[in-house]
C-alpha cells in the first residue's frame, strides 16, 4: 500500500468514526506523525493533501520543518526546557507541554523571539509512572499561566498506555474530556482541542471527543528505529 492509499483509508476511518459518534464530518483533524520517516514520505503525504505533520523529537523537527515550510509542524514528544526556543522556531503547535514552568518559559521565549504556537497540555490521566504528562490537578494553573503570554492554550493531550484494553481506553479518553470540560468551565476559557488517539485507538478516541488524532504507522507503515536512533 502506498502512503497516498493509506492516507485515504485513514481519512475514511475518521469519517466513519465521526458518523458512528454522531459528530460532524470534519470535526476531527488528522495529524500525520512523521517521526523516523524520511522527507520523501512526508512530501508524498503532503502531495496527497495532508497539511499537518507531527514530530516527537525537537532535533528531528528542526531538520525536517525547514525542508517543507508550507506544511504545519507540530511537536508531540517530550520537550526539555532547554529546547523550548528551538521548538518554538519550528513548530506552530506544541502538544507536549507538561508543566507550569514550561508554559511560562515558552511564553517568555515566544515574546523575546516574536514567535507564536498553539499549546496543548499533556496530561497523564492514567497515572502510569512511566508516562510523561502533568497530573490532572496541575492543569488549571497551567491554563491560567498560558493566559499571560502570546501562545494560547487550546486544549489537552494524552497518550494512552499501549496495551490498554478497550474499556480502559474509553475511560482514559473520557477522563481527559471531562477534565477539559471542568477546567474550561472553571477558568472561563474554551479549550476546544483534545489531542488523543493513535493508529490503534483512534476510533475510541473519536467516540470520546478527540478533535486531533495523531497517526503514524497507519499512514507511513512500521517504523524502523534501528535506522534513526529514536
Ligand atoms: C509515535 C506517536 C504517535 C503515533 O503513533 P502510531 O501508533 O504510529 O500511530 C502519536 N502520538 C505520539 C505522542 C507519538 O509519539
Amino acid at each position: 500500500m502506498s502512503i497516498t492509499e493509506n492516507l485515504k483509508q485513514v481519512c475514511e476511518r475518521i469519517v466513519s468514526a465521526e458518523q458512528r459518534a454522531g459528530r460532524a464530518i470534519g470535526s476531527v483533524r488528522l495529524l500525520a506523525v512523521s517521526k523516523t520517516y524520511p522527507m520523501e514520505a512526508v512530501r508524498e503525504a503532503f502531495g496527497a493533501g495532508q497539511l499537518a505533520f507531527g514530530e516527537n523529537k525537537v532535533q528531528e523537527l528542526a531538520v525536517k520543518a525547514p525542508q517543507l515550510p508550507e506544511a504545519e509542524w507540530h511537536l508531540i514528544g517530550h520537550l526539555q526546557s532547554n529546547k523550548a526556543r528551538v521548538a518554538l522556531a519550528h513548530a506552530t503547535w506544541i502538544h507536549s507541554v507538561d508543566s507550569v514552568e514550561l508554559v511560562r518559559r515558552l511564553q517568555r521565549i515566544a515574546k523575546e523571539d516574536d514567535r507564536k504556537a498553539s499549546l496543548l497540555l499533556e496530561v497523564n490521566v492514567s497515572g502510569e509512572a512511566s508516562k510523561f504528562g502533568m497530573a490532572s490537578e496541575a492543569v488549571e494553573e497551567a491554563v491560567l499561566a498560558a493566559q499571560e503570554g502570546p501562545c494560547p492554550c487550546v486544549g489537552l493531550m494524552t497518550v494512552a498506555p499501549a496495551m490498554a484494553a478497550e474499556t480502559e481506553l474509553h475511560r482514559i479518553f473520557a477522563q481527559l474530556r471531562t477534565l477539559r470540560d471542568t477546567v474550561a468551565a472553571h477558568v472561563g476559557t474554551p479549550l476546544p482541542h483534545l489531542s488523543m488517539g493513535m493508529s490503534g485507538d483512534m476510533e475510541i478516541a473519536i467516540a470520546e471527543g478527540a478533535t486531533i488524532v495523531r497517526i503514524g504507522t497507519a499512514i507511513f507503515g512500521q517504523r524502523d528505529y534501528s535506522k534513526t536512533g529514536n
